[in-house]
Parts: C-alpha cells; sequence; structure tokens
C-alpha cells in the first residue's frame, strides 16, 4: 500500500486521461493521493477530484513563483477552504529562486502569510523549495513553523539540513530525484534519515523517476521511488509502504 503525498492530477496534463492515470494507480498499490492545488486555476480542481474519490485528498496553497499575483482575497479563500472536509493540508508554499517573476521579498511575504494561516487554522503545511534552502530553513524559525511542522517536498538537500526541519516537525518526502543515477543527495538523506521521517511522492506531472525520466510522470510510478528508498535501506517495498503511508496519515490527521 502507497501513499502519493503530492501529485498535480490537476494541472493540464491530465486533462484528458485523470480516471484512468487514477486507475492505473491503484493498480500499483497506491490507494492515497493528496492532489496539490496552488493557484486559482489549480485549487478548484484539486478540491474537486478530492470530493470525487475515496482516499483522495486535497492541499491548497499558493506557489512563490506566483507570490506577486496574490491578492488579500486569496489568502481569505485559502481560509474558507481549510475547513473543507478533503482539505488536508496548506500549500504548497514556499520559496522558488530558480524563476524571477515574484521578488525574494515578494515571495517571503506571500509565505509568511501563509504559516500564519496554517497556525491560525492549526494544518500541516507543504513546503516547496527550489534554489533557496536557507532562507526556507530561517524562516521556518522565524515564524515558528514547528507549531504546525508538515512536508519538505520533493526534498534533495543536505542530511543536515533534512535533521534541522525533522527537529521543527518536518517530514522529508523523496520523489523521483532518489532514482536518478547521478542524484547523490537524495539517496544519502534516504540512507540517513530514519523511516518514521520519510514520506514518497511523485510531484506528477514532473520529475518522472528512473527509468521513465523526462516522461509524463504518474502517481503509479511513486511505486519505483518506494522501491528505491526501500532497496537503499535494505528492507521490503511493503515495510516502505507501510511506514510511509502511517507517516502521511499520521502528518494529514488522517489516523483517527
Ligand atoms: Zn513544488
Ligand atoms: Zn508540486
Amino acid at each position: 500500500m502507497l501513499f502519493d503525498t503530492h501529485v498535480h492530477l490537476n494541472a493540464e496534463q491530465f486533462h484528458e486521461d485523470c480516471e484512468e492515470v487514477i486507475n492505473r494507480a491503484r493498480e500499483a498499490g497506491v490507494q492515497y493521493m493528496v492532489v496539490v492545488g496552488f493557484d486559482r486555476e489549480t485549487i478548484p480542481l484539486a478540491i474537486e477530484i478530492a470530493e470525487s474519490h475515496d482516499d483522495i485528498y486535497a492541499a491548497v496553497g499558493w506557489h512563490p513563483v506566483d507570490a506577486i499575483d496574490m491578492e488579500q482575497a486569496d489568502l481569505d479563500w485559502l481560509e474558507e477552504l481549510s475547513s473543507h472536509p478533503k482539505v488536508v493540508a496548506l500549500g504548497e508554499m514556499g520559496l522558488d529562486y530558480h524563476w524571477d517573476k515574484s521578488p525574494a521579498d515578494v515571495q517571503k511575504e506571500i509565505f509568511r502569510k501563509q504559516i500564519a494561516l496554517a497556525k491560525k487554522v492549526n494544518m500541516p503545511i507543504i513546503i516547496h523549495n527550489r534554489e533557496a534552502t536557507q532562507d526556507i530553513v530561517d524562516l521556518l524559525k522565524e515564524e515558528n513553523a514547528g507549531e504546525v511542522g508538515g512536508i519538505m517536498h520533493c526534498y534533495s538537500g543536505s542530511v543536515e539540513i533534512a535533521k534541522e526541519c525533522i527537529d521543527m516537525n518536518f517530514y522529508i518526502s523523496l520523489g523521483g530525484p532518489v532514482t536518478f543515477k547521478n542524484a547523490k543527495k537524495p539517496k544519502e538523506v534516504a540512507e540517513a534519515i530514519g523511516m518514521e521521517h520519510l514520506l514518497v511522492e511523485t510531484d506528477c506531472p514532473f520529475l518522472a523517476p528512473h527509468p521513465n525520466r523526462g516522461t509524463r510522470n504518474e502517481p503509479a510510478y511513486v511505486k519505483l521511488v518506494a522501491e528505491k528508498v526501500a532497496e537503499i535501506k535494505g528492507l521490503s517495498l511493503e515495510e516502505v509502504g507501510q511506514q510511509t503511508t502511517k507517516n502521511s496519515f499520521k502528518l494529514f490527521r488522517l489516523d483517527k
């Protein structure tokens, strides 16, 4: 049994065949998924997919690349959606210094506002980080984000930073890159970090794991990620599936 903690079935790449993709995931043993919405278009779709499928949940947040577009009304909207029964987290949110659409100071402001909202409504957060690791760690500390905790999604940083994040109540989520031949850090993290702190995800349609690298990613492929983690840790796929699913339930507070 597997839990893909980060999918974008709401992306246009899945508009044609979303149901088939979900069926293939189920056949591969991927029972649970969280569809992540990150702007005005993808959020309603994430909710819609979660509403129409058992065991599929939604997360709602504002992507740092589009921070400059976020208005107070959007933040109010996120607050309203946070009480929806299928919404299990806020995000993705964070910092992305790869693209320059939104200046860093605007990204930080929007990130802080979303952390404050998460604390207000008491929900875990999903962190997107691209080329901004130190600023993210500093900001999470300043804002006391450990109060709610959450996920470092598609984590690609060092073991040391992973441990700092774990101390702040965050889980480390590994995606396709852990399967890439040239990816050293995610493999080191899989090896050094205890199973009780790890999650698996695809971030589909992006970052398809080996041997499907470069093609459209889909939730069924989270099995390839879990297999790699199992290989690195000397565990069975089943053990990795069980523990990461248990972690996901605890984090998203589905284990009542
Ligand atoms: Zn992301
Ligand atoms: Zn994402």
